[in-house]
């Protein structure tokens, strides 16, 4: 048995008789014997019934309980491998078992063997064939048969099976180790964790794995609670500068805009502008659909620090958005008598070192720029403001360190997002940001049109782009997502922008996906925003932000595969300037869920309606993989599943209990090791 400080050890280390297996555990991240014990199935296979062979049923995984009547070799031939196949017997009936060049097969399996089989089975003519099963003898016990059976991410080099036998072997020996960091009372019904961790990978029963996961969670949940309630507590000794404007000043920075500010314009603005009078930093969201003008409420905001003397920042998640933005605040700020600078990795090293001077001795007002640049600059001495574009680009990681960033008190700190994020959980995730929302979009805008079509539309959908693309208007091709990994789905963008390009040599069509380098992403997204291309085929790099208001169609394939708060986005891409935009959703899909998800897509423009049906939709059982944009990267959590959201409630609740008695966590060492552990992953983001 280990003990609890050898959890942590390498598991050559730990467990010497499993250093061939820690190779290979080795290529799936997998270090410690700790790492080994969070490394999760994504799914499970339920062999948990044995069904007499009489009753198999077609096309479905089954376990059975069986004599080997007879077994055979048929040698390979040619490019057909070698088959091992068995004759099955039992009191109800027969079944076959076929294997392909498992040579291993031959030598563990003898006629009269009596056997667990464990696999899919097939109709061939009028037997049942199990095709490359599980097998273990009736009696031994086995990770693979006859049980609910996990199922793991593979890497090459490890099989299934492999898998499964070593963290086996590895949660008989460090199970016994792990300590529960939190007591009967805190865990209020949930298991304990060493018996989470065994059922999450070896469940006694399929409804063992719910309650597992749900403590996983709860812990995943916690984690990130804990640092929310430090940071609030943290904060509350903080001072800020503050920002205050008289009500002329301000009627005269809301009268200099081009336009009437919608009602909820102005609610959001009044917000921010009480906030930031206070002494304490503010930390606001605002959160409005791509064209609400959240913008235009920054605006304000921007100007009003620097009215009180105040320098400001916009930080944006890529060079393009903070061009854009730039192109756009330049002009409003200009009309109040600010000036904005532009401040980007890609301007010449003499202009960025003067706007670093012209930062550093105050002169900067407003700097706007991407994340990665901002933060390196030299430091604001009469920092006021920052806002930043895009949440979820800014996790919880940097929004601590945003606030030990700023000399002269903490920065305020208002966040920008087009992901529209359901009340339960804006409360629960940000829980330690205040939110402001704009619903209602500027007046005249006319709404994109959606529809859901098949694949056999494919043809007319592309003369519709081809028409529009003669009428002078622009589209947007995205490739269907693959979320195991970017490189299939760049190669698919590729794939499909040349299928365009044989199919309509007229047009100019152009590529953007994550592999290329962010330069060529951003000249070529400069490029079509420019209206120099026609087309453009994209993977989701295209979700956040860019402004084209001459593209009039979205053709968005294999639609079902995309989140709807995520759909919704890219739909937003288009519909941003005064021509009839089409949203055209492409689904070969017939099941009724995808076709109820996509429907709610189609019937509503309001990313708040769209984003609470998804939290209604998505039902448990999705709980591992998904990716959400827009909310921390959880592993195990989701917080489309509501009894997630409702365990992330719990935490924090105790959370907050916890840091008020001890902010530190100095006397529950293992919750501030939790916290470590699970610490919000920051994305990796793409700021240039
Ligand atoms: P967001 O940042 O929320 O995506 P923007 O602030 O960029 O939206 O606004 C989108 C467009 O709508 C911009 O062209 C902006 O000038 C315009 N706009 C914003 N607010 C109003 C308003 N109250 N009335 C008319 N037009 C507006
Ligand atoms: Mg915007």
């Amino acid at each position: 048995m280990l003990a609890p400080d050898e959890l942590d050890l390498p598991i050559r280390r730990a467990l010497p008789e499993l250093a061939r297996g820690a190779a290979a555990l080795g290529r799936l991240g997998i270090e410690t014997v700790r790492d080994a014990l969070w490394y999760l199935p994504f799914r499970y296979d339920d062999f948990s019934e044995l069904r007499p062979l009489g009753d198999l049923a077609p096309d479905e995984k089954q376990s059975a309980r069986a004599t080997v009547a007879s077994i055979k070799v048929e040698p390979g031939f040619g490019r057909r491998p070698q088959r091992v196949i068995a004759q099955l017997t039992d009191d109800t009936g027969s079944a076959e078992a076929v294997w392909f060049g498992r040579r291993y097969v031959e030598r563990r399996l003898q006629t009269g063997d009596e056997v667990i089989i464990s696999g899919r089975v097939t109709q061939r003519g009028w037997r049942s064939q199990f095709t490359s099963p599980e097998f273990s003898p009736v009696g031994r016990e086995s990770v693979h048969t006859a049980r609910v059976v996990p199922v793991y991410h593979l890497s090459s080099g490890v099989t299934q099976k492999r898998l499964r036998e070593l963290l086996a072997r590895i949660l008989e020996r460090g199970l016994p180790a792990i300590v529960d960091p939190l007591d009967a009372s805190e865990r209020d019904g949930l298991p304990g964790l060493a018996d989470a961790l065994r059922s999450a990978h070896f469940p006694e029963e399929a409804t063992d794995v719910t309650s597992a996961l749900d403590r996983l969670a709860f812990d995943e949940l916690l984690a990130l609670q804990l640092t929310l309630a430090q940071a609030r507590v943290a904060r509350a000794s903080l001072r800020a500068p503050v920002i205050d404007v008289d009500d002329a000043d301000y009627a005269a920075i809301v009268g200099a805009l081009p336009f009437d500010l919608t009602g909820d314009q102005s609610r959001a603005a009044a917000e921010i502008r009480a906030d930031v009078a206070r002494e304490q930093p503010m930390r606001r969201l605002l959160q409005g659909d791509v064209g609400s003008g959240k913008t235009a409420v920054a605006a304000i905001a921007l100007a009003s620090a620097v009215r009180s003397g105040f320098q400001a920042a916009l930080m944006a998640p890529t060079e393009i958005l903070a061009r854009q933005h730039h192109a756009g605040l330049a002009p409003l700020l200009e009309a109040l008598g600010v000036r904005a600078e532009f401040l980007s990795g890609s301007l010449a090293a003499r202009r960025k070192r003067e706007i670093h001077d012209a930062i550093a001795q105050g002169m900067a007002e407003v700097v706007i720029g991407t994340h990665a640049v901002i933060s390196e600059a030299v430091e604001f001495p009469r920092l006021g403001l920052v806002v930043v574009d895009e949440q979820h680009r800014f996790g919880v990681g940097q929004r601590a360190a945003l606030q030990a960033k700023g000399s002269g008190g903490e920065p305020h700190v208002l966040a920008l997002t087009a992901t529209p994020i359901p009340r339960t959980l804006g409360l629960t995730v940000y829980g330690d940001l205040s939110i402001s929302t704009i619903r209602e979009l500027p007046p005249g805008r006319e709404p994109i049109r959606t529809e859901i079509r098949d694949r056999r539309a494919l043809p007319k959908i592309e003369a519709f782009l081809a028409a529009e693309a003669g009428e002078g208007r622009q589209a947007f091709v995205v490739v269907p997502l693959v979320v195991e990994s970017e490189r299939l789905e760049a190669a698919s963008a590729e794939a499909e922008a040349e299928r365009l390009r044989a199919a309509w040599p007229d047009l100019r069509i152009g590529l953007v996906h994550g592999q290329q380098k962010a330069d060529l992403r951003d000249a070529t997204m400069s490029a079509f925003a420019a209206g120099e291309m026609d087309i453009l085929v994209a993977t989701t790099v295209i979700e956040v932000g860019i402004d084209v208001p001459n593209a009039s169609v979205i053709l968005i394939e294999d639609a079902e595969r995309f989140g709807l708060a995520q759909l919704h986005q890219l739909r937003g891409r288009v519909g941003r300037g005064r021509h009839r935009s089409f949203c055209i959703l492409l689904s070969d899909a017939t099941d009724d869920l995808p076709r109820r998800r996509l429907d709610v897509v189609r019937g509503s423009n309001d990313g708040f309606e769209i984003a609470e049906a998804d939290l209604e939709l998505r039902g448990a059982g999705n709980l591992l993989g998904t990716r959400q944009s827009g909310l921390p990267p959880l592993r195990v959590a989701s917080l489309f599943d509501r009894r997630h959201v409702a365990l992330a409630q719990r935490a924090r609740t105790l959370a907050e209990g916890v840091v008020d008695a001890d902010p530190d966590l100095a006397r529950r060492p293992l919750l501030a090791r939790l916290q470590r552990d699970f610490a919000p992953l920051e994305d990796e983001g793409d700021a240039a």
